[in-house]
């Protein structure tokens, strides 16, 4: 298990997501960003509005994504 959290993987809060792989730490990252946008988070708001402009750019958004793969492969195995 490897440990992120929100604010590593974009977000903005310190909540810890604990995944095996980073698809599947990507996706929990997702959810629990689907669910501050629901309760209209404003740090989550402004963070997902960044988000959104990185996904204009489809080459930025797969460099980004790759950098934070990069990031949870490097961490230690716990
Ligand atoms: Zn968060």
């Amino acid at each position: 298990m490897k440990t992120m959290t929100c604010k590593q993987l974009g977000g903005a809060c310190d909540k810890e997501f604990h995944a095996t792989s980073f698809d599947e730490i990507a996706e929990m990252s997702k959810q629990h960003g689907m669910e501050m946008f629901q309760k209209k988070d404003a740090e989550h708001l402004k963070a997902m509005n960044e988000a959104q402009d990185l996904m204009k750019n489809p080459e930025a958004m797969k460099s980004w994504f790759e950098n934070k793969k990069k990031e949870f492969e490097a961490l230690p195995e716990k």
